[in-house]
């Protein structure tokens, strides 16, 4: 049984029949398919409750609902009146999104709401602030290169054995300095980029009750600068705040790009964080990967730190994220930093749906890539379509915007016939001949023809 690939990528509202398929002559079909990978393919991961309000953002605005961002708040920072949530089982949340996602509904709630929520992100007791100013009255800062990698686990274990408050201090700061130096190479966001000034709050533990491991917001005098929450007991654990870490300071980063915006859609300032955050470090892997790569349908403005995969492959057809994301956080809507990411190139849009299949089908375009991805091998589960061997009307293929669509073909017919709305991306391949096509008509296997011909 031959067997085809098809990956959609479509920009366009709801395109009706993104490409219609239909056998034409019947031969008797040749050995057409020559791949050798058996089609499995992992069941998506089981949602948890957390995961299902973080990627539920509104499409249009790509933030979460009034109610949303109430439940998901609750969920980490505890009860607030007049929201039941499940008990959260999830531990060492990332917490920024459920702050500022509350922050940017504040007016909406009710006074006894706010006050709750007010009370539950005061500082509890025992917490360290520490206060870091970029330059250091004008000296500059040591570069990253100084601190080489023995030497920052030297700090880290020191900082374990001894846990008082300075040495906590001094490891949250080593900790930060490092990811600053990074984020400042030439190779990223530039020298002299970067926030005017860093508060660390370090509470003990998060109190009873609380769930999460950290957050970032601007402060409140100053946008372009930011005030990063890490909990100290989290913070004791060398390899596992790396990430977090290198997550809280991109936020600050955004913060001094877009002057502490409000409200930046959700797949920006959490996805592009979680991407950059894997990038710069390595001691840990970001689990959305298993979203990312199980969900193509997901809608990329409903994203949330899923988004990573998005700016993974903007890496992957030669776009440095880093150039795109300062303009990406200035624009005034989720299709104009689609636009301004590079994301509407043809060559973004060819190999975006098809690198879902991972490797399944020979090719560069036909797998993905992406920082700590190795540790995530599930693969999407196509859509299997049987296309009878005679079609004479066609079928129709549809995907929503800025989502893409991956399916597994099977026919008896010897021709299929695709013809490709001009707004729509569809690439196929059988494991040998790969075509991907915008604007055209394919006549698969193995003729591309221009439509007077195919419609003879
Ligand atoms: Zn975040």
């Amino acid at each position: 049984m031959p067997r085809s690939f098809v990956a959609i990528a479509t920009i366009t509202m709801l395109v009706w029949g993104g490409s219609s398929i239909a056998s034409r002559r019947q031969i008797t079909p040749t050995t057409a398919s020559t791949t050798t990978t058996s089609p499995t393919s992992s069941k998506p991961a089981k949602v948890t409750p957390v995961e299902r309000l973080l990627d539920s953002a509104s499409p249009v605005t790509g933030q979460l609902s009034k109610q949303a961002a109430l439940r998901l708040f609750s969920m980490l920072f505890g009860a607030v009146p007049g929201v039941t949530v499940p008990p959260n089982k999830e531990r060492g949340l990332e917490a920024t999104l459920a702050v500022r996602s509350v922050m940017a509904h504040f007016d909406e709630y009710t006074p006894k709401q706010q006050r709750a929520i007010r009370r539950l992100l005061e500082p509890p007791p025992g917490t360290i602030t520490v206060t870091l100013k970029p330059g250091n009255a004008g000296q500059p800062r040591p570069t990253a290169s100084t601190h080489p990698p023995e030497e920052r686990r030297n700090v880290l274990v020191a900082a374990r054995a001894a846990s008082g408050p300075q040495k906590l201090a001094d490891l949250a700061t080593s900790l930060i300095d490092k990811f600053d130096h990074v984020y400042q190479d030439s190779q990223r966001f530039g020298p002299g980029t970067g926030p005017n000034t860093i508060t660390l709050e370090i509470p003990p533990s998060a109190p009873s009750g609380q769930n999460y491991l950290g957050w970032e917001l601007p402060a409140p005098d100053d946008p372009e600068s930011c005030q990063i929450w890490l909990v100290a007991r989290d913070l004791q654990n060398p390899r596992g705040n790396a990430l977090l870490v290198a997550h809280e300071l991109f936020h600050c980063f955004q913060d001094a790009i877009d002057g502490g915006k409000a409200k930046v859609p959700q797949w920006i300032g959490e996805g592009s964080a979680e991407w950059a955050a894997s990038e710069v470090q390595s001691a840990q892997t970001s689990s959305w990967w298993r979203t990312y790569t199980t969900k193509p349908s997901a809608r990329l403005f409903s994203r949330t730190y899923s988004a990573l995969g998005f700016y993974a492959h903007l890496t992957e057809v030669g776009i440095n994220p880093y150039k795109v994301i300062p303009a990406m956080l200035r624009a005034d809507s989720n299709e104009a930093a689609f636009a301004a990411s590079g994301a509407n190139s043809n060559q973004f849009l060819d190999s975006w749906a098809s690198g879902y299949f991972r490797g399944e089908i020979p090719g560069k375009d036909w797998t993905m890539t992406g920082p700590g991805l190795a540790k995530y091998p599930q693969r999407a589960t196509p859509v299997s379509v049987s296309i009878p061997k005679e079609l004479p009307d066609g079928r129709p293929f549809a995907t929503k915007a800025y989502t893409n669509s991956i399916y597994r073909l099977k026919t008896a017919a010897d021709v299929l016939q695709v013809d490709v709305d001009p707004e729509s991306h569809v690439r196929i391949s059988d494991g040998s001949t790969d075509v991907n096509a915008h604007t055209t008509t394919i006549v698969w296997p193995n003729l591309i023809a221009p439509p007077e011909d195919v419609n003879g």
